[in-house]
């Protein structure tokens, strides 16, 4: 009876109806800017206490079953309500309103990245998530992720929206100094502790933004189509993401890309087939700022349209009502939504923080100083000129960024107002001690107090352009020199004004907090006529002419002279969301200015206040350079830390630095930023350092490099297994020595190569140790090389494979074989090969019954694999059961395995879809897979 049972159940033909829909993503038109957001109303309110009609505020049921019995009193306006935007009048970035019927609490949604943002006061000004990922060090991320979220609580928010975990792909992009760095493996041990920090305060973390965004230029248009192969996206671009998912991240944020034809909140494949089925990922999906496209995006995996209800207000109920969109994916929506609200307690302990409330305290502002000081990058340091010593001597600082106007953070929803500032001249004086002198000279103008062009030399006379305005008039050069010419968008619209000359876009400035004016440095003849043109809102056209820039250089050259040393502190604060840069150099003539500095004092010492790489075309003419990153509200403190040497510069860079922008892998406009309709990821998998290595280019400085006040030796490598079988972990270990006379902190970097047949770049990021030492002390360090980090992704087996043959491996710090003195390698022999998960279900399955599910793992590879076990991933209140062996003590190569499992939804489970996912595993080798099933009846 029970045989033939399971005979009719086998029967049953496994279709994933809900993440097959068809995509219709829609292809808005650009969407101009965003609205502002008014602030205003205190906290969000919570829901009415807990009453009898509300039993699962207080009820020590099951989540799962507490969101059902909420469920199942939820109107359809309610559920509704539960998914659209409500607009952005609320103090909260996006949010959702309490139903005090069924004591729902509002939910309030915040950036971001490096703390409170999106114009709330009171908050700590952390350093960009860049100089946290130049700190190489996960337990600062924690602890910067518990800042986050402690004061994200403190303000109302339930939820962070954050962290930034997009790569690094090309430096222009303009939200690089948000994210963290050009390496997924660095991203992803990064990430997993700030979500972790974020989360240990009752804050829900939305990471962001999923995924292949990489660009500002196009943004939420069809001309951001990323075309982009499987095995780049999977082995670059998803990796973070997976790593956050699978830390307990409770939302993602799908962003303004479009990836091979779908708008990345429109994208079946992405947000089902990958975030869901193949990753298991439990939580919900939130649109970015208007990066919903369609109605369909219900279908095609986003839970939550934000700030508005374009598509999820009236069209979605619509929908759901006319049976277009069936009501399973609405309570699928919700229910995703509830889960995490009762994750997170927000309905039993309701929030108190406030919008109004002051929340940065000593010790968060003390944690942003540490990140910005272990961030703190020496990337040259001839002659020792660093550190400099604290008693006598005199230092000239110079430059408008080291007090006149710093740049302590990058612009757009990342920006943070400080509650305080520390300018790197008050840093350095309040350092120096009494016996040192400290002169200051601006050197330039700050941009903002740029004259106007006057109407002599320009024709017609400029006057403000309105938003989606221009200008054009003829500029006839007054002098022959170098120029800097300025605009001010003041639209505040996250919406870009180009100014160009003779046709050629030199500035795109996008209004976005903080900074409204942008300059360029331009070389211009004297009765020469150019042509200038502003397209957008303007309110300024400002320039300085190398006459009237003359006499700050000067005093600064006069100042540089006079001191001992000369710390030039220069800074790029056009880093930003919603633009790209269109070159590396600095704004204003922050390069002449440095030159002529350099000129006259050989002890020049460059600091560099910038959140992605500059060009440095004064580098081999100055002493020293530091590379301080948007180093965030205490910018002086923590550099006069470092410069004077209280705190040894351990930085290592995250990015590769190009000598210019024609090293870079995506130096072709139709790589970036695309030709108008696609953008070619034609580098494919070799991004940032796996490109240079993998061409044999030698950038300006390689990814993981940085140097030290003391000096590190690498020594005894051991490599723990000479042969492997894809399945087992390999241990590297290796002796760092400080051998200098100070102490300091040494990044120790492994980098694998996988066998030259697998494809892979010449070697990857697959460990990384942060250590201090004291002079003369050693310490081992060691990392794990699991069965994942040999694997790359199989787009004919649309999964993970291996390769058998030699893996090198090189340990030292930095991803340049100059700096990998340690090499080894070890083999392996066989492998698991390609083989596969694969689950099956039913498409509906019934409350409280049970239906078959079958697991299997394909044949494949030549390695017997020991122990492996098939075992399923379910939702709360659900179980399975196998119908037969689920271990196996010994499976040869040929040999495929499968078990079928008695999978039983809760009778309380609503009508609904759910992923069924099932993993195989031998020891940490690992392969999963699942499919969604719709709970009816
Ligand atoms: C950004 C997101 C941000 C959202 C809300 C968008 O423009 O891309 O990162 O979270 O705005 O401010």
């Amino acid at each position: 009876m029970l045989a033939a049972a399971l005979a009719a159940l086998l029967a049953v033909p496994a279709t994933a109806a809900a993440s097959q829909a068809s995509v219709t993503a829609g292809r808005a038109s650009v969407t101009a800017g965003r609205a502002s957001v008014t602030a205003g109303r205190a906290s969000v309110t919570a829901g009415r206490a807990a009453s009898a009609s509300c039993p699962w505020v207080t009820s020590r049921a099951p989540v799962a079953q507490r969101v059902a019995e909420l469920m199942s009193q939820m109107s359809l306006a309610d559920e509704i309500s539960m998914v659209e935007g409500h607009g952005t009048s609320n103090p909260y970035v996006f949010y959702t309103p309490a139903i005090p019927s069924l004591c729902i609490p509002a939910v309030g949604l915040e950036d971001g990245p490096s703390g409170v943002a999106d114009g709330l006061t009171g908050v700590t000004q952390l350093p960009a998530g860049v100089a946290l990922a130049a700190t190489w060090d996960p337990g600062l991320a924690q602890q910067y992720g518990q800042v986050i979220g402690a004061e994200e609580s403190g303000k109302g928010a339930s939820a962070n929206l954050g962290p930034t975990v997009n790569i690094d792909r090309d430096p222009r992009w303009g939200r690089s100094f948000e994210a963290l760095s050009e390496d997924p493996a660095l991203n992803s041990a990064l990430d997993v502790p700030e979500i972790g920090g974020v989360q240990s305060q009752d804050v829900e973390s939305q990471v962001k933004h999923l995924a292949v965004y990489n660009q500002e230029t196009y943004r939420n248009t069809p001309a951001d189509n990323v075309i982009v192969d499987s095995r780049t996206e999977h082995e670059i671009y998803l990796p973070s993401f997976y790593a956050a998912v699978k830390a307990g991240d409770a939302s993602v944020m799908c962003s303004y890309a479009s990836i091979n034809g779908n708008f990345a909140c429109n994208d079946s494949d992405l947000e089902t087939t990958i975030l869901r089925d193949e990753w298991g990922f439990p939580g919900f999906v939130m649109s970015d700022y208007g990066a919903l496209h369609s109605t369909q995006g219900a279908l095609q995996g986003t839970d939550q349209e934000q700030p508005f209800n374009t598509f999820y207000g009236t069209p979605l109920q619509t929908a759901v009502q006319n049976g277009t969109i069936p009501k399973s994916v609405l309570n699928t929506m919700v229910q995703r939504v509830l889960t995490e609200m009762f994750r997170f307690g927000l309905f039993s302990r309701p929030r108190t923080g406030s919008t109004s409330a002051t929340v940065t305290t000593p010790g968060h502002v003390a944690v942003a100083t540490s990140v910005a000081e272990a961030g703190t990058t020496l990337l040259k340091n001839a002659g020792g000129v660093l550190p400099l010593s604290p008693s006598g001597g005199s230092i000239a600082v110079v430059g408008p960024a080291a007090d006149a106007a710093p740049t302590y953070a990058g612009g757009g929803s990342a920006y943070v107002i400080p509650s305080g500032t520390v300018s790197p001249l008050a840093g350095i004086k309040a350092a120096a001690g009494s016996g040192t002198s400290v002169a200051y000279a601006q050197g330039l103008p700050a941009d903002a107090s740029l004259p106007a062009i006057p109407s002599s030399d320009l024709s017609p006379a400029y006057a403000p352009t309105p938003f989606g305005g221009s200008y054009t008039g003829t500029l006839t050069a007054p002098e022959t020199g170098r120029y800097v010419l300025a605009i001010t968008n003041p639209c505040g619209c996250y919406t870009s004004t180009y100014l160009s000359l003779d046709g050629n876009k030199i500035i795109d400035d996008p209004s976005t907090p903080p900074v409204h004016t942008y300059s360029v440095a331009v070389d211009l003849t004297a009765g020469q006529q150019y042509t200038l043109s502003i397209s957008g809102a303007s309110s300024q056209l400002l320039w300085g002419t190398p006459s009237a820039l003359a006499p700050g250089i000067s005093a600064a050259v006069s100042a540089a002279r006079a001191a001992a040393t000369a710390v030039v502190v220069v800074s790029d604060d056009t880093q930003s969301e919603a633009t790209d840069r269109l070159s590396l150099n600095l704004p204003s003539a922050q390069d002449e200015l440095i030159s002529a500095v350099a000129a006259a004092n050989p002890h020049t010492v460059v600091v560099i206040d910038a959140g992605a790489p500059v060009a440095m075309p004064w580098l081999s003419g100055v002493a020293g350079v530091v590379d301080a990153w948007y180093p965030g509200q205490t910018s002086g403190t923590s550099l006069a830390s470092v410069l004077f040497g209280q705190t040894d510069p351990g930085g290592h860079l995250p990015v590769t630095f190009p000598a210019s922008l024609s090293q870079v892998p995506a130096a072709t406009t139709a790589q970036f930023p695309g030709n108008g309709t696609d953008v070619l990821y034609s580098e494919g998998v070799d991004v940032g350092y796996r490109w240079y290595d993998a061409r044999g280019i030698t950038p300006l400085f390689p990814f993981g490099f940085g140097l030290s006040y003391t000096q590190f030796a690498f020594g005894g490598l051991s490599v723990s297994h000479p042969v492997v079988n894809g399945t087992q972990d390999v241990r590297v270990s290796a002796l760092v020595t400080n051998t200098g006379h100070r102490a300091g902190s040494e990044v120790a970097q492994l980098y694998l190569a996988d066998p030259a047949a697998s494809g892979e770049p010449p070697r990857q990021l697959a460990g990384f140790q942060r250590v201090s030492l004291a002079p003369g002390a050693s310490a081992r360090v060691s990392f794990v090389l699991t069965p994942q980090e040999m694997s790359w992704w199989s787009d004919t087996a649309n999964g993970w494979t291996q390769t058998a043959g030699t893996y090198q491996v090189y340990v030292g710090d930095s991803s340049a074989l100059a700096g990998l003195p340690l090499r080894g390698s070890f083999t392996m022999a066989t492998t698991p090969g390609a083989r596969q998960v694969t689950v099956s279900a039913p498409s509906a399955i019934r409350p409280g019954q049970a239906a078959l599910v079958r697991v299997t793992l394909t044949a494949a590879g030549d390695a017997t694999l020991h122990g492996v076990r098939l075992a399923l991933q379910l939702p709360g209140g659900w179980t399975a059961v196998p119908t037969g062996p689920a271990v196996f003590g010994s499976v040869a190569p040929g040999q495929a395995l499968a078990v079928a499992f008695l999978v039983t939804p809760p009778r309380y489970a609503p009508n609904a879809s759910a992923v069924v996912h099932a993993t195989a595993t031998a020891g940490d080798w690992l392969r999963e897979a699942g499919v969604s099933v719709t709970v009816s009846g």
